[in-house]
């Protein structure tokens, strides 16, 4: 691919960091090791290196690294946060789980099937701007509820969710708090204790990392831990999580976390404000435009964008070097509207006009201009 690509699809994922690709290299290579062989000097260097990529994600996150479990992503973050949950449960009291209905597909699908095993799950409302009603979350929440899982930030508007008090209900029920971190990651501040969360799921591919890599955070580490595995076989990562460590992964995943806390508070001010200038630049050229979510508290890479009278997928086919996305990159593809929009109150024929638009680490003025341009044109030849 050449470099006049613009590249504005972050949310779905992103390029990998050349940092984190320069020390993921030699773990393909030299340093192949197993951790699980420790008495030797390939197992053990292995080790260390998983270790303190474990100590660079909970640096990220104001975690401590025995907190830290290593998955393949936030999709089986998701999964062993919610499945090793009901696994563990010892008495038959707690039926209830509490969810939204704008979570993304992995917490959605498992939360639907607990329902089906016999599970009381309530899919709280967003409003129209896409935040969890606390009042709705108030009243849902009581002393039968197991858990409770709401994402941090939306993937599709990037709303951002009051995880705070959502986590006060939970503990004042007894609940268990889970939060979907992957959007929250690397683009806003996060730290798990002070928000109270329990257990936060995290993706390294959203965060300039490879793909395939996550982590879980445990509130207490898993010798406290309120899961069951859901996976078992060799017992590693503190036998919440078994088989070969994927140590390139890790090392990468790691990596990524360092630098995106480096550069975490210059990016959000830096990246909101490209944002922040092509939405206004597109609001001017484009009549009856309309931007979704809760502008003034929502990703700072984010925005979801309404072009009435215009399909979506046609726009995004007909932009030639600009690459944006419709809704989540798992639903994309298929003919549904996306259930974010749906429950934000967008009618069916708005959802299919509605494209999100999410910039990154590479983003910069020129490419900023040079998608606004490319945009504006489609948009008046479509319309
Ligand atoms: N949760 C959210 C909010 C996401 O945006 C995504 C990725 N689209 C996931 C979970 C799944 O992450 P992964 O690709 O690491 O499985």
């Amino acid at each position: 691919m050449n470099s006049a690509q613009v590249y504005l699809d972050n949310n779905a994922t992103t390029r990998c960091d050349p940092g984190v690709i320069k020390k993921m290299l030699p773990f393909f290579s030299e340093n192949f090791g197993n951790p699980s062989n420790g008495l030797h000097r390939q197992g053990r260097f292995a080790g260390n290196a998983v270790e303190e990529a474990r100590e660079q994600v909970a640096n990220l996150i104001g975690a401590t690294k025995k907190e830290i479990v290593f998955t393949s992503g936030a999709t089986e973050s998701n999964n062993l946060a919610i499945f090793g949950l009901v696994h563990a449960q010892k008495s038959e009291s707690r039926k209830r789980i509490v969810t939204s209905a704008i979570e993304h597909k992995s917490v959605l699908n498992p939360s639907k099937k607990l329902l089906e095993i016999g599970f009381d799950v309530i899919f709280l409302p967003a409003d129209q701007w896409g935040r969890i009603r606390l009042d709705a979350a108030e009243k849902a929440i009581n002393e039968e509820t197991l858990l409770v899982s709401i994402q941090a930030a939306n993937n599709e508007i990037g709303t951002l969710q009051p995880i705070q008090e959502i986590a006060n209900l939970a503990h004042k029920n007894g609940a268990v708090f889970h939060c979907d971190g992957a959007q929250a990651l690397g683009k806003m501040e996060v730290d798990v204790h002070k928000f109270g969360i329990d257990l936060f799921s995290m993706s390294a591919h959203k965060v300039y990392g490879p793909k395939g890599i996550g982590a879980l955070f445990i509130n207490g580490g898993p010798r406290a831990s309120p899961i069951e595995p859901i996976l078992y076989g060799g017992g590693q990562e503190f036998g919440l999580r078994s088989g070969t460590l994927n140590v390139p992964g890790m090392v990468g995943f790691g990596e990524a976390c360092r630098i995106a806390q480096q550069k975490l508070s210059e990016e959000i001010s830096r990246v909101s404000n490209l944002r922040d200038h092509l939405e206004k630049r597109l609001l001017e050229s484009i009549p009856d435009l309309k931007v979704n979510g809760q502008i003034d508290c929502r990703l700072p890479n984010t925005t979801s964008l309404t072009f009435p009278g215009i399909d979506a997928d046609a726009l995004i086919l007909n932009l030639d070097s600009v690459m944006i996305g419709t809704g989540s990159a798992c639903s994309s593809g298929t003919l549904e509207p996306s259930h974010v929009l749906e429950a934000i109150g967008l009618s069916r024929e708005d959802a299919y006009s509605t494209v999100r638009i999410s910039l990154g680490r590479f983003t910069d003025f020129e490419l900023i201009g040079l998608a606004e341009r490319e945009i504006v044109h489609v948009a008046n030849l479509l319309r």
